[in-house]
């Protein structure tokens, strides 16, 4: 069994993004630039952006706060997006999720230009993916497309179940790997990530156990952990959890701990290969954004 790790895996793409814009600006242009919109003082929000701030300025990409309080109304917030969307200087930016219960998410991802996109979640990035036109694909697939390439995991005639149908993880992941090798993900040249057998997979699925069992590769992003157990993973298969719940331990420091979707003491002794939780596919998720925003700046 192989541990896939994510956290290797996203460093080396690191110092390679980091090569790629220091030749950037060594060549006269300016920097990359993101922008990161956030609503609101959720704590889980604001780690995250600390963390995506850090991974930007890591590899020399500008990144910018743009912080509003909870009382910022729907129409105010759609005018900040036509503002980015027009300013030259930026040349991506994402609105951390989720948003006040005020405001209508999909109305503020519908309104992003999809080609400043780098999260991937417009209807017209989701659309482009779908029909294997250039687009930008949301970070947790791509991350975990990149991450099975590097590994050498073909994908090609094996039978995936995805588990969970999101707009963010499992609908663009099983479209991915449907497709005929995908044309917007032009670094994986390790493995063929595309032309498998899809089966997804949501709260309403019928025996998961009996589908889990024929699956070559299972991706699991439901967000109940322990979700998938031994039982349910035939031998040799290849298992990535992206679930990350906190579960509360008044023994532990932070007062929770982190858990995937899996099983991982009963399920990595069968495995091929395998995810952590931390460190798998949470890596590889913010570098993805990295990489998203060069795409976008080129672009
Ligand atoms: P979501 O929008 O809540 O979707 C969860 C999906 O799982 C839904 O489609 C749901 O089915 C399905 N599901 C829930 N319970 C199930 C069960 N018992 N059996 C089968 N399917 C079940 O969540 P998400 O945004 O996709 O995120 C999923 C998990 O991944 C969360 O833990 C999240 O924190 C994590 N995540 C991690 C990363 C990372 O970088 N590692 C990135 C994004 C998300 P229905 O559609 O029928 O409700």
């Amino acid at each position: 069994m192989t541990i896939l790790d994510g956290k290797h895996i996203a460093s080396l793409i690191r110092e390679e993004l980091r090569a790629e814009v220091a030749s950037i600006v060594a060549s006269g242009r300016r920097a990359p630039k993101l922008g990161i919109v956030i609503v609101g003082h959720n704590p889980a929000s604001e780690t995250y952006v600390a963390n995506k701030l850090k991974a930007c300025a890591e590899v020399g990409i500008n990144a910018e706060k743009i912080a509003f309080e909870d009382s910022i109304s729907e129409a105010q917030l759609l005018q900040h997006i036509a503002t980015l969307n027009a300013d030259t200087a930026i040349d991506g930016f994402i609105v951390q999720l989720p948003l006040p219960a005020h405001i209508n998410e999909q109305a503020i991802l519908s309104a992003i230009d999809y080609r400043k996109d780098v999260d991937g979640l417009t209807p017209e990035n989701i659309g482009r993916t779908v029909q294997g036109l250039p687009s930008i694909v949301s970070a947790t697939p791509r991350g975990i497309s990149e991450l099975l390439s590097r590994y050498g995991i073909s994908t090609e005639g094996k039978h995936v179940v995805v588990i969970g149908r999101s707009n963010i993880v499992g609908k663009p992941m099983a479209m991915l790997l449907m497709q005929r090798p995908y044309l917007s993900l032009p670094n994986l040249s390790a493995a063929t990530i595309g032309n498998a057998t899809v089966t997804i997979c949501h709260s309403k699925t019928r025996d998961l156990k009996s589908i889990c069992l024929t699956a070559d590769i299972i991706i699991v992003a439901a967000g109940c952990p322990g979700l998938l157990t031994a039982d349910m993973v035939r031998e040799g298969a290849t298992v990535i959890d992206v679930g990350i719940t906190r579960v509360e331990d008044p023994n532990s420091p932070k007062g929770y701990y982190l858990s995937g979707d899996v099983d991982f003491a009963s399920v990595a002794p069968k495995c091929a290969f395998i995810t952590p939780v931390p460190g798998g596919v949470g890596p590889m998720t913010i570098v993805s954004l990295l990489q998203n925003t060069l795409q976008a700046y080129k672009q």
